[in-house]
């Protein structure tokens, strides 16, 4: 819409929208109103708008991804997790915790430690996606109750991973965001689910997924009419066994070009060794994300799960003080 045009002009282009059949967003920037609208083929229908006052003009969204593209809203989503909010200008939120929930103790424990060095969620999987059949597979219900008991003695926010589109409702039950493994990001009728639960949801990116294929999951989800998705990168795979995966920090700034969607980045996964987590999460971070995602156990050698790539308490306290200068450090550089 033109920057003059009046509310009652938006109104009949939403209006004429829905005589159409097509469904339309309202996206206020600070200096224009966008009226995006969605539906296959929509731009056929350009004719039925061109004469209609207050309109500036008419854009085809050229990506295959429309609701997650740029051009379809320009200022960043922030995605609010009960208050604790991830993406634009707000402070990197870390998401900290086991691979596994692994039991009470150890997961309370845990939650403690990373909250008082300024974690603001934490994480743990209850249902694990395990490449074996004969791994350990998660505490399922059992595992929900204690985040949910973990959340209640801490404050921090839940995220925790759901595998099968059975079990989406009761995982929304007990936890506040939704975690979509690398293993199902192509998983359709998951992320139909999760879309419709409404839930804050956590997309890792597929491990042999391009980034067009990964917004295009994010997609189905937005289009479900759940805007709260957050994207995260845990690392590809390439030709280099060295490390697990390869983090693509490339898709940290190309992703924030292409999408207003928040950005997390996952080193544990991405890295499979600990030791390399600390630096990995440093440039993440450096490079523009919004939040981190890590893996915390309070002895490594013992995790049911991903011990090679967990940080000890004395591990993380040193993440998160070197992400703290670090912070600073791009203040001053944003600043320039
Ligand atoms: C995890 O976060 O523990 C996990 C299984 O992640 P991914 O789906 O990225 O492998
Ligand atoms: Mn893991």
């Amino acid at each position: 819409m033109s920057h003059q045009a009046t509310e009652p002009q938006v109104n009949a282009v939403v209006e004429r929208v829905k005589e159409i059949g097509l469904k339309f967003e309202l996206s206020r920037g600070e200096d224009r109103t966008l009226v995006g609208v969605i539906g296959s083929n929509a731009y056929a229908y350009r004719e039925a708008f061109s004469h209609l006052p207050g309109i500036k003009e008419i854009i085809p969204i050229t990506k295959p991804f429309k609701l997650a593209s740029r051009e379809f809203r320009s200022a960043d989503t922030v995605v609010d997790v009960g208050g604790v909010k991830v993406g634009g200008t707000q402070d990197v939120v870390v998401m900290a915790g086991p691979c596994s929930v692994e039991g009470e103790e150890m997961l309370i424990e845990t939650a403690r430690h990373v909250a008082a060095r300024g974690a603001r969620m934490l994480r743990g999987g209850a249902f694990k996606p395990r490449t074996s059949p004969y791994s350990f597979q998660g505490l399922g219900e059992a595992g929900l109750k204690m985040l949910a008991m973990a959340r209640e003695e801490t404050g921090l926010r839940v995220v925790s991973e759901v595998v099968t589109p059975a079990d989406v409702e009761l995982c929304a039950r007990y936890v506040d965001v939704l975690q979509v493994g690398t293993r199902n990001m192509q998983n359709y009728a998951l992320l139909q689910e999760v879309g419709r639960v409404g839930k804050p949801v956590l997309l890792k990116r597929g491990m042999s997924s391009t980034v067009e294929e990964w917004l295009l999951a994010a997609e189905y989800v937005l289009s479900q009419g759940n805007r709260n998705v957050m994207l995260c990168e845990r690392g590809i795979r390439t030709f280099e066994v060295a490390t697990r995966f390869t983090l693509d920090l490339n898709v940290i700034p190309l992703a924030r070009e292409l999408t207003h969607l928040p950005m997390v980045v996952d080193p544990s996964q991405a890295t499979g060794k600990w030791s390399l987590v600390r630096p990995m999460a440093l440039a993440a971070v450096a490079a523009g994300a919004h939040g981190l995602l890590v893996e915390v156990h309070p002895h490594p050698d013992e995790a049911l799960s991903d011990g090679a790539q967990s940080l000890d308490f004395a591990a993380f306290d040193r993440m998160m003080d070197d992400l703290h200068r670090m912070t600073s450090v791009l203040t001053q550089v944003a600043a320039k």
